[in-house]
Parts: C-alpha cells; sequence; structure tokens
C-alpha cells in the first residue's frame, strides 16, 4: 500500500515568505529598456506587485522587510532556452539486477543537478530540447510542486529523430507520418510543453551529417501541425541549410543551431532564408558560443552576428549538457558578445526575448507587477560588464530565494569536462576527425556497409 504524505511533509522549500523588498543601487526591469537607479521590487508569494524606483515605493508596502544591495542590479533572471537534462549520466555497470532501471533513475539525478546548476548561475527558467525518460517532465512536476528547489522547467521528452538519426539513442525514432503523429501525441500524454525534432543530423551521433536533412518537409509539417493542434511549441535542431529551409516552410517555431552548412561541410549564410525566419517570427538559438576555444580557420561558426543583421531574434540557448556545462552559461553570453552583438540585446536574448521565445511573456522575464517574482541580484552594472553576471548575490524564483549550489567555475582556456585539457590545435583535430567519421571515411568497409553517411531525403 503506498502512502501519500502530507502536503509539505516532502518538501525542502519552506512555506511562502511574507511579503519582502529588494532594493539595489540598480533596477534593470528589462534590458532594452532604461535602468532605474536606486530601484526596488515588491515580492509577495510568487509574485512581483510593484517594481520602480525606491523612492516611489507604494505607502502599502513601506513596512514590509527590505534587503538592501546598494553597489549591485537587480534584474530579471537569466533563462536557458537550450538544455539536455541528463546528459551527464555516470556509466552504469551491467553487474547490477536491472541495469536499465538503475540507468533511468541516475538519469533523473543527473537532470536534476544540471538543472540546479543552471539555477546556481542565476537561470531561473529553463527550456528541456531533449531529454530521456520524460526526465524532464518528472524534474518540472517535482519543483513545481516544491519537493525540490530548483528552476522553472519546459519540457520536451526525447528529440524525434528517423531510425538511426541524430540522438537515436534517446529513443524517439519515427519513420512515417503516422509514426510522428503518434509520437507527437505520446509526448503529449506524456505531459511535455514542446516538440523537439532533429531536421537535420549533428556532431554527436556517427553515421548522420550536421549538413544532411534528416525529415523531408511534408513529415516536418505533419509534425507542427499535430503539435500545434495539441498547443504545443515546436523546435528543430538544424545545421544544414537545407533542413533548416525545411523547418522553416514547414512552420517551425524555434530553431536550434542554424548554421547553414552546405554537404561540402562549409557554412555559407544564405541571407534569404535569414530573412524568411526573420520574418515568420522564428527563434533562433546560435547554441554554441561563436567558436570555442577560438580555433583559426573554422568554417564551421554558428552565424550569429548575420542572423542579428537580419532580424533574427536570437534567444540564449548554449545546447547546456552537449555543448557547454552549465558553469558555461555566462561564457556563452559573452562570446555572443564578442561575435559583436551589442550587450543589451545579448541580455535581451537571455531574459526577455528567451521568455517569449518559451511562450512566458506574460510569466517571466521582465521585472513588473504580475510577473513570478524570478530575479537575481549581481554586483555592478551587467550593461556595462557581462562579468558582473557572475557576480552573483542572490537567485530569487518564484518569490523563493534559491539557495546555490556549489558550481566549479567554467574556464574556456582549461579543460571540456570529462575530456581533459584542450587547446584550438587539439580541438580543430577532433573537429576534424568527427567531420571525417561522419563521412563515413574513417570506418573500414565493414562499417560503411553497415552504416553509410545519408544523403539528403527527398
Ligand atoms: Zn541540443
Amino acid at each position: 500500500m503506498t502512502e501519500t504524505a502530507p502536503a509539505g511533509r516532502a518538501r525542502d522549500t519552506q512555506a511562502d515568505p511574507p511579503g519582502w523588498v529588494i532594493r539595489a543601487g540598480q533596477l534593470v526591469q528589462r534590458p532594452d529598456r532604461r535602468a532605474v537607479p536606486d530601484g526596488a521590487v515588491v515580492v509577495r508569494h510568487s509574485t512581483i506587485t510593484w517594481a520602480g524606483p525606491a523612492g516611489q515605493l507604494p505607502a502599502e508596502d513601506r513596512r514590509l522587510p527590505v534587503e538592501d544591495h546598494p553597489a549591485s542590479t537587480i534584474m530579471p533572471g537569466l533563462i536557458e532556452t537550450h538544455a539536455h537534462l541528463g546528459s551527464y549520466t555516470p556509466h552504469v555497470s551491467q553487474h547490477v539486477s536491472d541495469p536499465a532501471l538503475l540507468a533511468q533513475s541516475l538519469h533523473i539525478l543527473s537532470a536534476l543537478a544540471t538543472a540546479r546548476q543552471l539555477a546556481s548561475v542565476g537561470v531561473t527558467t529553463v527550456q528541456s530540447l531533449g531529454a530521456r525518460h520524460y526526465a524532464d517532465v518528472a524534474l518540472r512536476e517535482a519543483i513545481a510542486a516544491g519537493v525540490l528547489a530548483g528552476p522553472r522547467i519546459l519540457a520536451s521528452g526525447a528529440q524525434l529523430t528517423t531510425t538511426g538519426g541524430h540522438s537515436w539513442t534517446n529513443g524517439a525514432e519515427v519513420d512515417s507520418i503516422d509514426d510522428i503523429r503518434r509520437t507527437v501525441r505520446r509526448h503529449h500524454k506524456a505531459g511535455v510543453d514542446v516538440i523537439k525534432v532533429m531536421a537535420t543530423g549533428g556532431f554527436m551521433t556517427p553515421g548522420t551529417g550536421p549538413w544532411a536533412a534528416q525529415f523531408s518537409a511534408e513529415e516536418l509539417r505533419a509534425l507542427v501541425q499535430e503539435a500545434h493542434r495539441l498547443g504545443k511549441r515546436t523546435a528543430a535542431h538544424a545545421h544544414g541549410t537545407e533542413g533548416i529551409r525545411r523547418a522553416v516552410d514547414a512552420g517551425i517555431d524555434y530553431l536550434a543551431h542554424a548554421s547553414f552548412v552546405d554537404p561540402d561541410g562549409v557554412t555559407r549564410f544564405d541571407g534569404a532564408l535569414a530573412d524568411a525566419i526573420a520574418e515568420r517570427g522564428i527563434f533562433v538559438d546560435t547554441c554554441a558560443p561563436p567558436s570555442w576555444p577560438p580555433v583559426p580557420g573554422e568554417t564551421f561558426t554558428p552565424r550569429a552576428k548575420q542572423l542579428y543583421e537580419h532580424g533574427v531574434g536570437l534567444v540564449a540557448g548554449h545546447d547546456i549538457g552537449a555543448v557547454l556545462p552549465p558553469s558555461g552559461y555566462t561564457f556563452g553570453l559573452k562570446q555572443l558578445e564578442a561575435s559583436g552583438i551589442p550587450r543589451a540585446e545579448v541580455l535581451t536574448a537571455a531574459t526577455t526575448r528567451a521568455a517569449a521565445a518559451l511562450g512566458l511573456s506574460e510569466v517571466t522575464g521582465e521585472l513588473v507587477a504580475g510577473r513570478s517574482a524570478d530575479l537575481i541580484v549581481v554586483d555592478g552594472d551587467p550593461l556595462e560588464s557581462l562579468d558582473a553576471l557572475d557576480a552573483l548575490s542572490r537567485v530569487v524564483i518564484g518569490g523563493r530565494p534559491f539557495v546555490p549550489d556549489q558550481v566549479v567555475p567554467f574556464d574556456p582556456k582549461g579543460s571540456i569536462p570529462g575530456q581533459g585539457p584542450d587547446t584550438p590545435g587539439r580541438v580543430q583535430a577532433s573537429r576534424n576527425a568527427r567531420w571525417t567519421a561522419h563521412r563515413g571515411l574513417r570506418h573500414g568497409p565493414a562499417f560503411r556497409a553497415r552504416m553509410h553517411t545519408p544523403e539528403e531525403t527527398p
């Protein structure tokens, strides 16, 4: 017989704090608006009830306890629009009674660790774009129910891909329009918020090519229609130009990567396609920093600057868990700035616009009355230098102070976690090797016969 714990008993977070005021030397309500000197935010329960110049605090709020940060900035909590929760799952020994079940449990625990690390660097909302076992759905529910403290989560479940296609190990392989509809419906039944599809191959799956489209435009259209019918947004992983074009034509809501890579492995930015992306209001994350670490002669660079110049709505999605660890979030923002995108625009991509991309404009991403109290306090002025984001002194999620976990600071010149120290030369060599492997050239004839490099689907 199972027993349900009385409400609140299993919680490690406490009851709602009473109303309070957070005051700071500067208030950034949203990064594309002028900052308010000596600003304050009033938080009651989970919600912001007032925000503005501290001198104009409403009479009814003047008796509330005040937390003062005179040398700091209050700003909206950061948003990660492209995370993979659970990707740091430890290797599972086969010498246990049920390796699959153990792997699933470990996956969920690993997902929790990644989500909490993101919150610990100031990320208050996370969009999962590919997780096994609906770990992201479980985590979303546990956090929303107050069982665990962590960021707000939007869940995708596993990415829809072709059999043997990019990230097929996550489990949602589909090969026909019926398969696509069935899997979208299954995901809906499991409680996802967004449907993620692998429109092209990727770097991490042998036998797939990032330049190659995996689905026909017709298949992608069926996916988008079915998702929209069920009230879900759609997101496509797309490196290759043809895959980007098909996803755009199909009516996708969000593009990850948008690298514009051609079948010869060289990126050629397509301005007309970028204009179409901008016109249709499709949000884009360029994921990996423009180059990480900087690699001379690298052709496979995300096109953040050109997309920005074509008016595309960029958002801060770093492929956390696949490309960058959670600790690399602010590094990714700095790389966007280094690629030529104005600082306020980078901060908008990480807050207000990211909320819009997730369908949460009325919920978070801006510090005004009625929004969820998702905010951070950082020492200094992030509009002057993004380094301020690394001097985090407060994280509040849904009105509750979040106690950060210890996160080892990200060192771009150091090592890629789990892969040892890296240099630009080594990174280039490993990318070349992967590129070659993807084309099936590094494998013997037996492997090539088994799994040749895919061609474009018609
Ligand atoms: Zn990804």
